[in-house]
């Protein structure tokens, strides 16, 4: 079973090939990523025309290049999947166009992927992970926890009710003055930083549910910095290194009581093998991968993190989930449209009508 994969829903026009070998072992053929942040790094964010365009003018070549470094053919494919959403809608609208397009022309099934599910069917895509596992997914556009049965069968425990992680660290870079993305930055500033010299929130760690809010964080370290520039005239290398760090800090205690909320919440459900996985780009961050490792070592649970580009946007999961999906009998119709917002979980109590 071989399957085109196409994602364009936010700054990255990408194309995959997978493979699902003996029936049960996928293998990534070909994964092309074309990133837009040079485009955009003027505007201080993702502009949503330009990457519209950049997407359409992309996408045929991504396909061209995902197909020649697999050495497959289109005749040689089963399906065509594609992120029909959520996203940034002129990208979305781009990408299920372009599959349209390549599913009428040779006959294949065309297979609408929601991005969020993508990140999430990640870890069977690179390690042997059983149904049901727990998910936190971590990036610059979300933050949640997901409890995943199956390729279209997700429980949402909880998630950020305003930015996300990476939005708050590349916002704390900004107001520093360090480079973008701000992740990165902000981490390698942290590491010769107190954590403890300056106080920041632990926001919603006094509720018991498995929601999380980080826009305090940026007030609070607006906050700080307005004082030390106001006392001093300025911030020195050090204070600029202990806000780092203080705010970092304050990302992972959060996160792993959350994450501890969650896995109560999982475990309930007895699975066979408990496994904790995580995908977005924050997951990169060192402090939080440590941090996640050792509750999930105090709680017994397995902990996967598949390879950085696997974790951020690309097109290899969105074809592994067109395979999962394929396997379940699910396909679409030429009537497939591009949504903005399709949260995994529509019934959840939980969700909080973010879209996200
Ligand atoms: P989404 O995939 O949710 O639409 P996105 O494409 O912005 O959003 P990703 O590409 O998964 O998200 O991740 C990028 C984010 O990860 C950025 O906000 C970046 O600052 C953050 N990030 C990357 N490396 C680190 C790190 N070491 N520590 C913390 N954050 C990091
Ligand atoms: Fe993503």
């Amino acid at each position: 079973l071989t399957v085109l994969g196409l994602e364009s829903s936010c700054d990255d026009t990408a194309a995959a090939v997978v493979r699902l070998v003996d029936g049960s072992t996928p293998q990534i053929l070909s994964s092309v990523v074309f990133g837009q942040s040079e485009l955009h790094s003027a505007f201080g964010g993702v502009v949503p025309e330009i990457a519209a365009r950049a997407h359409a003018e992309k996408l045929d070549v991504s396909v061209r290049q995902a197909l020649d470094q697999a050495c497959v053919g289109l005749d040689e494919l089963d399906a065509v999947a594609v992120t029909a959403g959520p996203g940034l809608i002129g990208g979305v609208m781009s990408g299920v166009m372009c599959a349209k397009g390549i599913a009428s022309a040779t006959g294949l099934p065309l297979i609408g992927v929601n991005h969020l599910a993508g990140h999430a069917l990640t870890p069977r895509l690179t390690d042997r992970v059983g149904y049901p596992y727990l998910m936190l997914l971590v990036s610059g556009g979300h933050c949640q926890y997901l409890i995943v049965h199956g390729p279209q069968a997700f429980t949402r425990l909880g998630g950020t009710i305003d930015d996300a992680p990476g939005e708050a660290f590349d916002k704390t870079a900004r107001l520093l003055g360090l480079p973008q993305p701000g992740g990165p930055s902000v981490e390698v500033e942290g590491r010769l930083g107190d954590p403890k010299r300056f106080r920041f929130p632990r926001p919603l760690l006094d509720r018991p549910d498995c929601n999380l809010s980080f826009s305090g964080l940026k007030t609070a370290l607006m906050r700080l910095r307005d004082q030390l520039v106001a006392e001093q005239g300025g911030l020195t290398r050090q204070d600029r290194a202990d806000l780092c760090a203080g705010f970092q800090a304050a990302i992972v205690d959060t996160l792993a009581e959350k994450t501890r909320r969650a896995m109560k919440i999982y475990l309930e459900e007895t699975p066979d093998t408990p496994v904790l996985a995580v995908a977005g780009g924050v997951a990169a961050n060192a402090s939080i991968r440590s941090a996640l490792e050792e509750v999930c070592g105090e709680m017994g649970i397995g902990f996967v993190a598949p390879p950085l580009r696997l974790c951020t946007d690309n097109a290899a999961m969105i074809a592994y989930a067109g395979i999962e999906l394929f396997l379940a009998g699910a396909h679409d119709s030429m009537t497939l449209s591009a949504r903005p917002r399709w949260p995994l979980d529509q019934n959840s109590p939980a969700l909080l009508g973010s879209g996200k």
